[in-house]
């Protein structure tokens, strides 16, 4: 339904303007252009990595693709870095895989276009910390939460080098927003008791040992005042905790966290062929966007 919308391009600032435009025609290139993403259309799996490397490339960043064969077929994580001066690693990922049948605009073009408007901005900036940017592979079934999965690949090489990674966040399904009652529902029933049935939020989820990262981010987020938000630290044993890549890096011991806007409890395309970029809200994505760079820049610590 068009104009559903309470925010509109006029109540944007004008910089989110430009973000709202980018992540748009993002989201439209992954989902439209490209379409449906995965192991079974692997050529569209390979046009979305070569499309994510030049996005990266020409933000003046060097993309390095980390390979891995599953099933015969190379597939790849996709990172660039932007060195700090302390070891501490600040990562931002998101899957650009879809799930079977469906073109993934929401789940999750929304996410990875949201890390390349992210490593756009923080390009030639510098940090305290190491901060990177990665695209994951092969998140969705049927590779979700084994080893073959792409984060689970990554996390497992990160660990086994030593990366002192201090916070990971993966950014997943991030674009679908409404104000009407009862659009919000909650893995468990008695989540609904302590947080709100509209879904017009973003959400922030952790695991218990996540706990003070997922405070700290929740708390710069909160201070801009751009869109209400909510977090909980809750054991990784919920259905829906742990629904994504920073679930493999906390197999790994890694502080990690999810920004989403808690996707099938809000998002009735959720993994269907009806998951296209009509169905997002720009104008409130791009608040997710920008409010999320304030918690990244915080989290990198700027440079003395
Ligand atoms: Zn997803």
């Amino acid at each position: 339904m068009p104009g559903k919308n309470i925010s509109s391009a006029a109540s944007l600032m004008a910089d989110d303007v430009h973000l709202r435009n980018e992540l748009e025609a993002d989201v439209e290139k992954l989902a439209n252009e490209i379409g449906e993403r995965n192991m079974i259309r692997y050529a569209q799996l390979k046009a979305a990595a070569d499309f994510i490397e030049d996005s990266f490339s020409r933000a003046g960043l060097q993309p390095r693709r980390d390979s891995y064969e599953l099933n015969g077929r190379l597939c790849g994580n996709i990172e660039v870095q932007i060195h700090g001066v302390r070891p501490e690693i600040v990562l931002v990922g998101a899957h650009y895989d879809s799930v079977f049948g469906a073109p993934g605009a929401n789940d999750n073009g929304s996410g990875v276009a949201a890390v390349l408007a992210l490593a756009r901005r923080f390009s030639g900036r510098s940090f305290e910390k190491t901060l990177r940017f990665v695209a994951f592979v092969n998140e969705e079934p049927p590779f979700f939460q084994t080893s073959q999965m792409g984060s689970f690949v990554y996390a497992g090489r990160c660990i086994a080098r030593n990366d002192n990674i201090s916070a990971m966040i993966s950014l997943e399904t991030i674009g679908c927003f409404s104000d009407a009652p009862y659009s919000q529902t909650y893995p468990s029933p008695g989540l609904g008791v302590f947080y709100p049935r509209i879904g017009n939020f973003i959400g922030f989820v952790g695991n218990v040992r996540s706990r003070a990262l997922l405070r700290r981010a929740l708390s710069v987020f909160r201070q801009q005042q751009k869109l209400p938000s909510e977090g909980a630290a809750l054991p990784g044993f919920i259905p829906g905790i742990g629904w994504s890549d920073h679930w493999s890096f906390w197999q790994q011991g890694y502080p990690a966290i999810m920004v989403t806007d808690t996707a099938p409890f809000r998002y009735r395309h959720y993994h269907e062929p009806t998951d296209t970029p009509d169905k997002l809200d720009y104008d409130r994505f791009a608040l997710v966007v920008s409010g999320m760079e304030k918690v990244i820049a915080e989290l990198a610590g700027v440079s003395q």
